[in-house]
């Protein structure tokens, strides 16, 4: 009998299974592996910090975003004081899961197929990956973090069947050895509705390779030709291609993370991604702690009602950050006109400022004295259209 079962052995997954572990928990943690999940990979340093991720870890050191509007028009934003580190998701995964079973929690490979309970409890049923029967693993709570279109989400928690997601589609490249467009401490986003109508392309850097993508809401939008022509305008179209795949982004956290009984949501299960940037592990993993978290007072007290305080801590702490991040993505990302103006925004130093100390270290700092109001008239001119896009 375990304490808790979690379900997935992602960033969420790993980080609960080893939280709980530390805390003296019967823990296992169920992944069906093999697979390495589709990422730009990109980390911010509140997250190297808080889960102390080793240098061995960052395939890439990234100084400066290059934000690039849809006439070609280039802002460059110098990483002031650190970096963003890139990591491979095939050995950063296998790293936290590993990390977890030192801390002490059991892994089991297999597919997640079902949740049954009976007087004895929840058990959850999986089918092994190398005997390929269906095994049970009795447990007191469950946690599940299996990622975007979740399982256990869609069996367990309302809302858990109808999140809404983009798509993100990218193209692993072996990196060039010397191209004037690229530059491997450099990460571009690219807001151009002919590469994303709706979000944004990329090329971020990871050392040997690169990872080449675009991610969209819209039906039928064809993203290996929009990916394509991104590689060819950063001239990487020749770059050989080491895999390209697609997974889907979630774009709304769900309003509930706990069945009221024995589940509670972490990570892409529970929707929570940040708007904007689609950024998610940092997220994920603070979904992991919380989740943990949430099951020890669970289990302390006996009372499923404690499976709220995940939701609840979680969004004390990020609930403005992605309010900001909804409404920007709501207002700029919306036609070319709006792109353009967004990256003209990106001039700004304080927009600067603002943007990646709540990038960097998740928080909204206190800017200079009025750059918050002037920020706001700024935005709200650039919305209107009182001011026009300026050009460098
Ligand atoms: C193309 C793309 C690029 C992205 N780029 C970035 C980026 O640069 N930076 C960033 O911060 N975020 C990025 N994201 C988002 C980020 O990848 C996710 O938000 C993050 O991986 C979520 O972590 P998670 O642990 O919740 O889920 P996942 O990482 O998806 O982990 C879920 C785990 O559950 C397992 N699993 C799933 N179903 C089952 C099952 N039935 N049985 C057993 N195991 C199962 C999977 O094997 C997996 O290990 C990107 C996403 C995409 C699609």
């Amino acid at each position: 009998m375990y304490d808790v079962v979690v379900v997935g052995g992602g960033p969420a997954g790993a980080t609960a299974a080893e939280d709980l572990a530390k805390a003296g928990h019967k823990v296992c943690m169920l992944d069906r592996d093999g697979r390495i999940k589709p990422c730009g990979g990109a980390i911010p340093p509140r997250l190297i910090e808080d889960y102390n991720i080793p240098d061995a870890q960052l395939v890439a050191k990234i100084n400066t975003a290059r934000m690039i509007s849809p006439t070609g028009r280039q802002v460059d934003i110098a990483i002031e004081n650190g970096f963003v580190g890139m990591v491979d998701r095939e050995h950063f995964d296998e790293y936290l899961r590993g990390r977890a079973q030192s801390a002490g929690a059991d892994r089991c490979t297999g597919t997640f197929l079902r949740i049954e309970r009976d007087e004895a409890g929840p058990k959850v049923i999986y089918r092994d990956k190398q005997t390929r029967e269906e095994r049970t693993l009795p447990t007191r709570l469950i946690i599940g973090a299996d990622g975007a279109r979740s399982d256990v989400a869609r069996a367990e928690v309302p809302g858990g069947d109808t999140i809404p997601y983009v798509i993100a589609y990218h193209e692993i490249i072996e990196a060039p050895e010397a191209v004037s467009a690229y530059d491997p401490t450099r990460c571009d986003v690219v807001y151009d509705g002919a590469i994303s109508p709706d979000f944004y392309g990329w090329v971020f850097p990871h050392g040997r390779t690169a990872s080449v993508g675009m991610g969209t809401g819209i039906n039928g939008f064809d993203l290996k030709k929009a990916t394509k022509d991104l590689r060819f305008a950063s001239g990487l179209g020749e770059c050989r291609t080491i895999r390209h795949e697609g997974a889907p982004i979630p774009l709304k956290p769900l309003e509930r993370w706990d069945n009221g009984r024995d589940v509670v949501l972490a990570g892409d299960a529970a929707g929570v991604v940040a708007p904007s940037s689609g950024e998610g592990i940092y997220y994920a993993m603070v979904g992991g702690t919380v989740a943990a978290t949430a099951a020890q007072a669970c289990l302390a007290s006996g009372k499923a009602a404690d499976l709220k305080l995940a939701r609840r801590l979680f969004l004390k702490e990020h609930k403005t950050v992605f309010r900001v991040l909804a409404s920007m993505q709501n207002a700029y990302y919306r036609s070319d006109d709006r792109r353009e103006r967004f990256v003209s925004l990106c001039h700004d130093i304080d927009v600067q400022r603002l943007t990646f100390e709540a990038y960097m270290n998740k928080k909204l700092v206190k800017a200079r004295p009025m750059a918050h109001l002037r920020i706001g008239l700024k935005n709200l001119a650039h919305l209107t259209g009182l001011v026009r896009a300026e050009y460098v």
